[in-house]
């Protein structure tokens, strides 16, 4: 995503109904900040927010989060959700690094990364959302059947996914380096950057992981 300073972002979103902007404040009590107790569900890398924002008008019944780390891209979701009614989708301005701060073990029913950052040289591996440090952090918050869904067009990021995933003790669920011609199709909901990618005929990749059942914990055991 091509990023530039937007003048004026920063304090947007310091007063944008639609962020919330003390998230620690409310880690193991996300169920007072939507008013329910419906599963909560988020997106590491929102982007502009299209696929989240389709998801909630979908899905009343479940809790969504946003999640984004630069004010300049999270500006353009804030805008775009300005003309929509939902009550059901907050956003955060933080780095996923920083996610086991806001969420207790076992407020998290899904997490999903669509078309993270490939990050492609080895010494930045890091910092690639499926590398097994991030794998780390999702363990902390997911529910113990919480899963990680994970779409890209970057095949050498996909082949990556599906070998340091299980290395760090998770297992895939499914796989498939077709998505589009594949019968997983069925309730797909495009994201921005699937649409551009698919519009220029490549491949989408997607993969579901969950622990393996020897890494689940019980749920009400603190993992802090
Ligand atoms: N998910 C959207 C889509 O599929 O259209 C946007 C994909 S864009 C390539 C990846 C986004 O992830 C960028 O907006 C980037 O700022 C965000 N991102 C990357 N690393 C992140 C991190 N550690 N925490 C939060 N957001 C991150």
């Amino acid at each position: 995503m091509r990023l530039r300073h937007i003048p004026g972002a920063e304090e947007e979103i310091a007063k944008s109904p639609y962020v919330i902007q003390d998230p620690r404040e409310h880690k193991g009590r996300w169920n007072q900040v939507f008013g329910n107790d419906n599963p909560v569900m988020i997106e590491v890398g929102m982007g502009k927010g299209k696929f989240l924002m389709e998801l909630a008008g979908a899905n009343p019944d479940i809790n969504y989060v946003g999640i984004e780390m630069y004010s300049s891209v999270l500006l353009k979701a804030i805008r775009k959700r300005k003309d929509t009614r939902l009550s059901n989708l907050w956003f955060l301005r933080v780095d996923a690094r920083t996610l086991a701060d806001i969420f207790a073990f076992g407020e998290v029913h899904k997490i999903y990364l669509n078309f993270s950052d490939p990050w492609p040289k080895d010494r930045h591996a890091k910092r690639r959302l499926t590398s097994p440090e991030f794998m780390a952090v999702y363990d902390k918050i997911l529910t113990a059947q919480g899963t990680v869904e994970f779409k890209t067009d970057n095949r050498q990021l996909f082949d990556y996914s599906l070998e340091s995933i299980p290395g760090a003790g998770w297992t895939v669920q499914m796989h498939t380096f077709d998505l589009h011609h594949s019968p997983y199709m069925e309730g797909n909901v495009m994201t921005e950057y699937e649409t551009k990618f698919s519009g220029e005929g490549k491949p989408i990749c997607k993969l579901i992981a969950a622990r393996e059942v020897s890494l689940r914990r019980d749920d009400t055991k603190d993992r802090t």
